[in-house]
């Protein structure tokens, strides 16, 4: 891949901070950097080794602009592939921004987002699925999934799309020879053994494809909502939580001022508590969710956690909630149990698995512990064991992944009917372009730029 103009922009986050970097790609930015950097040695950057610091001034003209360190990376040992200058400067607006300004007016173009890391995908020192794992190493809100998309970063999604293309092209050969030659040349090639290399990809792709549901709960939280009639304890046990896992991100999203969002950390997975005033603020917000306002928040809820006050008999309120969790992932949480126990126990379990109970004293923080075990396994489900498992957490990888078993299921029934073998080609080469769509090997134009303009600038 050729490109020939040079980009710039400012790295580092707007605002005031001990130091901006200002990146500079392509194959004028040693031209445009000689231009206006001095070293404080009088040596040209080409006179120091690549990637060393060089201590300096900016300048325009006879004018100093700012003092820098700035760093050399012949390409291809770069980021981008190319040519990358680095000029670390005083952070805040202005340095940065007359730096900026300084590059763009010798020919050099701003950069677009994500557009640094699109180059390091067009020029093949990564593949696609890397390059969007760096996006989410960046938005990462917990340890764990910061850990899954470092894994990607590495590559562990590539290789595994690697080695299941490798497969599929296996068959590929084996299905051309078989087109090219009568059939009596061919023993290998039966419709058994077609079928057994196809089984095979097919539950590789299935395991892969089973992960994508706690992927996307690692990459953008498990959307929670605690329901229960008042006095039951929902804001006791709800800053017992808080309490003691620290809020990650609060965050206001724009026009309605009044929902909140608060992550909190259980056992590596981002819970995003969803409120509809906000948590501490209000003494009894949770209660507002009542049952016919439930609705929305239970549609786009991920999990429910419903509130009962075991000290008390079940009321037809209880009942009316209950009635309403039916198809919805919940833990019904009995509360208070440092009291005498008088909730009716058989007519929950009409409601309710046993297996989905928690029994909590919100006062005694008693049962907290368990209720985190259950979410954990709850989103789990044995498919992810730990951070170093190999989890899809990227929906577009997940909808290629769903159309590559799409495709592999139609191959099965073709090899089923023993249809002839350039209708069985023709979705094995399906599988292998939808493959390629996560690596990014037959991803078109269009799509590369909607996956990059979601890049913050300068990345
Ligand atoms: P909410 O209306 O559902 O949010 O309930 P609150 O959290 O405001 O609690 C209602 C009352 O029950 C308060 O007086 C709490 O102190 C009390 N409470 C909450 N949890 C427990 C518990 O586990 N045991 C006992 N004995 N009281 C509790
Ligand atoms: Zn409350």
């Amino acid at each position: 891949m050729f490109i020939d103009d040079t980009i710039a922009a400012i790295a580092t986050a707007p605002g005031e901070g001990g130091i901006g970097i200002v990146r500079i790609s392509g194959q004028k930015a040693l031209k445009v950097a000689d231009e206006i950097f001095r070293s404080m040695s009088g040596k040209t950057i080409s006179e120091y080794k690549t990637r060393t610091l060089i201590y300096g001034n900016i300048v325009d003209g006879e004018d100093v602009i700012d003092e820098v360190l700035l760093a050399y990376m012949k390409g291809p040992n770069s980021y981008t592939a190319e040519d990358v200058i680095e000029i670390n400067c005083h952070g805040g607006f202005i340095s940065v921004k007359k730096i900026l300004e300084l590059i763009l007016s010798k020919d050099v173009r701003i950069a677009e987002p994500g557009e640094f890391t699109k180059r390091a995908f067009l020029n093949g020192r990564i593949d696609l699925s890397q390059a969007e794992a760096i996006i989410d190493v960046i938005k990462a809100k917990t340890d764990m999934a910061h850990q899954v998309a470092q894994n990607q970063l590495e590559g562990s999604l590539s290789s595994k799309i690697k080695e299941l293309r490798g497969k599929v092209t296996e068959v590929l050969a084996h299905l051309e020879v078989a087109i090219d030659f009568s059939e009596e040349d061919i023993e290998e090639i039966t419709y058994q053994t077609l079928k057994e290399k196809a089984e095979e990809i097919r539950i590789e792709i299935k395991k892969l494809y089973d992960t994508a549901e706690s992927g996307k709960i690692l990459r953008d939280g498990l959307k929670t909502v605690i329901v229960g009639k008042p006095n039951v304890g929902k804001s006791s046990l709800l800053n017992s939580i808080l309490g003691e896992n620290r809020a990650i991100v609060t965050d206001i999203p724009g026009t309605t001022r009044d929902v909140i969002e608060e992550f909190v950390n259980i056992k590596g997975i981002p819970l995003k508590i969803v409120d509809t005033a906000g948590i501490r603020e209000t003494e009894d917000v949770v209660e507002k969710i009542g049952v016919e306002k439930s609705r929305e928040s239970f549609n786009s809820a991920d999990l429910v956690i419903m509130v009962l006050d075991s000290s008390r008999n079940l009321s037809d309120e209880d009942i009316e909630i209950l009635e309403n969790l039916e198809n919805k992932k919940t833990i019904v949480i009995l509360n208070k149990t440092d009291l005498e126990p008088k909730i009716e126990e058989d007519v929950l379990a009409k409601y309710v698995k046993e297996e989905n109970i928690i029994r909590t004293s919100a006062l005694k923080h008693e049962g907290i512990e368990e209720l985190y075990d259950k979410i954990e396994s709850m989103v789990y489900k044995g498919s992810v064991k730990n951070s170093s498992s190999l989890v899809i957490t990227n929906s577009r990888h997940k909808d290629a992944l769903l159309k590559s078993y799409e495709s592999i299921n139609d191959a099965i029934n073709a090899i089923d009917s023993f249809l002839p073998y350039d209708f069985i080609e023709v979705d094995f080469k399906n599988i292998w372009d939808y493959l390629g769509y996560i690596n990014g090997d037959t991803v078109k134009e269009d799509l590369l730029d909607t996956i990059f303009s979601n890049f913050c600038i300068g990345k």
